[in-house]
């Protein structure tokens, strides 16, 4: 039997990519996609203070890799591209024509992440649903990492592959997760990542930026 690919943890009894707690763990971070995406804007508009989700308030100016984070989640290829990229994928791999756009980013979130999710049964049986999974699991932590610090959503935050390379340049590619109560160390080359090498890590994960893994 095989083990689900994304999880590494639970056996895939009916064959496919993603098992049964993956696809309801994926469900859930696609619908909470919309909601984070509103709630970052919050971080755009500096002196603004205002509760929302869990009642925290930011601090009235991000600090500057912040707000760049922020804005690279909210901008085309952010949330949004990540989320219609994979939607246009669903759809060339199912043979069905191009989905539709909607006109404000808002929308385009909301509609491609519940999109998504209504295709939850036939990508988990797709080649392509633990990228998939990672992806979507990427950009809720990235979130919450924004606007709850140091609250996981339901697991280690995903941080990326490792970037170290040896001495022939070939990338460990590790994935790397976030602990709350330990640095991040790369279980293969050794590598530590601080907290302020995060960002540079994602901004240097090799084929990503481009919204999506190949
Ligand atoms: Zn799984
Ligand atoms: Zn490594």
């Amino acid at each position: 039997m095989t083990t689900c690919p994304h999880c590494t943890t639970n056996d895939l009894p009916h064959g496919g990519f993603l098992c049964d707690p993956c696809v309801r763990a994926t469900s859930r971070h696609l619908l909470q996609l919309p909601t984070l995406w509103s709630a970052l804007e919050i971080w755009l508009a500096p002196g603004r203070g205002a509760p929302f989700i869990s009642g925290r308030t930011p601090r009235a100016e991000a600090p500057l890799p912040l707000r760049e984070e922020v804005l690279d989640l909210r901008a085309e290829g952010g949330i949004v591209g990540v989320l219609e990229d994979w939607r246009a994928a669903v759809h060339d791999a199912r043979g069905m024509a191009p989905p539709p756009r909607a006109v404000s980013l808002e929308h385009r979130v909301a509609i491609a992440a519940r999109a998504l999710d209504g295709h939850l049964d036939w990508i988990a049986r797709w080649y392509a649903a633990p990228d998939l999974a990672t992806d979507i699991r990427t950009l809720v932590g990235r979130a919450y990492a924004v606007i709850q610090p140091g609250r996981d959503p339901d697991e280690p935050q995903y941080l990326g592959r490792c970037i170290a390379t040896d001495t022939t340049g070939a990338v460990c590619g590790r994935p790397l997760h976030a602990y709350p109560d330990r640095a991040v160390q790369c279980d293969w080359c050794l590598c530590v990542y601080t907290p302020d090498t995060w960002l540079a890590l994602r901004h240097y994960q090799p084929g990503r930026g481009q919204g999506m893994a190949a």
